[in-house]
């Protein structure tokens, strides 16, 4: 049956190399419940062997001898490649994580913005004279690259993430090497491909594949890479930080969500409603800014979720590259297993299920792993399925009698990613814009995203922000350049 399954090696070095253990692990097509591909399960020789082709790649050959102006234009040909691309590459992703085509097109189209963005921005990181204290020195500042970057992407959106970090960090002169989800490794090996008609130097950019104890963690811990961006849940996150720490590496975190919508009786209900249900049900809530908890205020409780109930009820579930389909597989079968748990636990600590509620039986799910979009109501804070993500199509509502009461429930987490408002009252905008404990607060509006803005964590959803001008100065490093232009004394002059 392994005989069909199209086979993915390990980007090395410019050139495709089999696992050093000769083993491989199978990749499955959520939609048909059944492997689709083998991927190389790599193993601490194969990240040995990825970091030294990435160090030496930034320490000579042709990208350390590049002015930062060709650095940019060499990411502006990646962003030109990737527009030419984006579709067949999209087929790959929705194969292997079953998001829906109508939603990975857009998603992989926009990547080539952020290599143009970055592209752009490579040859203006300038340094400052510093008109110093101190008499007779010239003092400038520059912004040098780190090394090597690893790169650790989560499975929900495997190369958009991949690009969000390799762009800026290839801009600022860094070499990378990603390391993409177990579940969801095959449109970052599609890319890495790509980059042979990009003419990037060998090294430049390398893709290991594997488990994170048996790859991801020798990444972090190898000795020649000096910094670690991680996306992916808390508890990866946690044990990144922890062995990171070991050798005084740097580490981005962008970890997960339990995000709140907040709506009040002012709002627009129509536009609340497609904004709460794009907030959750869009890629089946499998997004880190997932809107997973409703808060509705009271007036209006009843209302907005009937009219919410009425559209939910209407969602088409299918094949994820049909265009008619809403509803899309769980991306793999542990996270399918895991939504599921959170809904029966739900179900036994009191949560009243309104809509959904179960694995998807309808005839045209098939095989495929697929889950009802849920809703629960008399949902309290203190309920597992109020505090912790489920990474899935399941909403949880709660309702508040003001601000005051909004606020605290909303801020009653350990989370931090993203938090929506709905109100036409501008003060009340700007107030829950500043007191909500969030990295992204959207106003009517919610899950929008640009390469221009940053993202990031509050709290334990991390720290380090991707996207925007600022964060490539975090795969940089400042140096500080003392120039004399005196004499130098004798220091202990003033004892002869
Ligand atoms: P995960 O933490 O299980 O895995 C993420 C990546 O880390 C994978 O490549 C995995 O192999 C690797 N990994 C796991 N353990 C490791 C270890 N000990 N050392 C090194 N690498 C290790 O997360 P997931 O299930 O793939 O992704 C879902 C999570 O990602 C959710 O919590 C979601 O909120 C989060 N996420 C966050 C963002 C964001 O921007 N904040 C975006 C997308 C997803």
């Amino acid at each position: 049956m392994t005989d069909n399954l199209k086979q993915y090696q390990h980007y090395i070095n410019g050139a495709w190399h089999d696992p050093a253990t000769g083993e491989w692990f199978e990749s499955d097509d959520p939609y048909r419940a059944s492997p689709w591909a083998l991927i190389a399960r790599g193993n601490a020789e194969d990240a040995d062997r990825a970091v030294t082709a990435a160090r030496q790649a930034f320490i000579r050959g042709e990208w350390p001898a590049l002015s930062a102006s060709a650095r940019g234009a060499a990411l502006r040909r990646i962003g030109d490649l990737l527009d030419a691309r984006a579709e067949e590459l999209a087929k790959t992703e929705s194969r292997d994580n079953g998001k829906r085509m109508v939603e990975v097109i857009p998603q992989l189209c926009y990547l080539s913005r952020g290599f143009h963005y970055y592209g752009g921005l490579a040859d203006k990181i300038e340094g400052a004279v510093i008109p110093l204290d101190v008499p007779k020195i010239f003092n400038y500042t520059c912004h040098e690259p780190l090394g090597v970057v690893a790169a650790i992407t989560p499975w929900n959106s495997p190369l958009m993430l991949a690009a969000w970090k390799m762009a800026p960090a290839l801009a600022a002169g860094n070499t990378v090497v990603i390391k993409p989800s177990e579940h969801a490794s095959a449109s970052t090996l599609e890319f890495a491909a790509l980059l042979e008609e990009a003419e990037l130097p060998p090294g430049v950019i390398n893709v290991v594949t594997g488990y994170g104890p048996e790859i991801g963690e020798p990444l972090v811990t190898h000795p020649d890479v000096a910094k670690i961006t991680f996306t992916g849940s808390v508890a990866g996150g946690k044990r990144v930080s922890k062995l990171a720490a070991d050798g005084v590496k740097r580490v981005t975190l962008e970890l997960g969500g339990k995000s709140p919508q907040l709506v009040f009786a002012d709002a627009s209900l129509n536009d609340a409603i497609n904004g709460v249900i794009s907030g959750i049900f869009l890629s089946n809530g499998q997004t880190c800014v997932a809107g997973s908890r409703l808060l509705l205020h009271e007036p209006i409780h009843n209302e907005f979720l009937e009219k919410l109930i009425g559209k939910v009820e209407r969602l088409r579930m299918g094949d994820p590259a049909d265009s008619d389909t809403d509803i899309g597989p769980i991306a793999n079968r542990p996270q399918f297993e895991r939504i599921l748990d959170h809904i029966e636990d739900a179900k036994k600590h009191g949560a009243t299920c309104i809509q959904g509620g179960q694995a998807a039986t309808r005839s045209e799910c098939g095989d495929g792993w697929f889950v009802e979009p849920t809703v629960f109501t008399k949902v309290t804070p203190d309920m597992r399925i109020a505090r912790e993500e489920v990474f899935g199509p399941v909403l949880a509502v709660m309702s508040f009698r003001d601000e005051e009461e909004a606020i605290a429930i909303a801020n009653d987490t350990v989370y931090g990613l993203a938090a929506g408002v709905w109100t036409q009252d501008l003060r009340r905008a700007h107030v829950l814009s500043s007191r909500l404990q969030a990295g992204t607060v959207y106003v009517n509006t919610y899950r929008s995203v640009s390469v221009m803005s940053p993202v990031g964590g509050y709290k334990q959803s991390g720290y380090g922000r991707e996207n925007g001008m600022d964060m490539i100065r975090d795969y940089m490093q400042v140096k500080s350049v003392w120039l004399n232009t005196d004499r130098v004394p004798d220091p202990f002059a003033a004892r002869t």
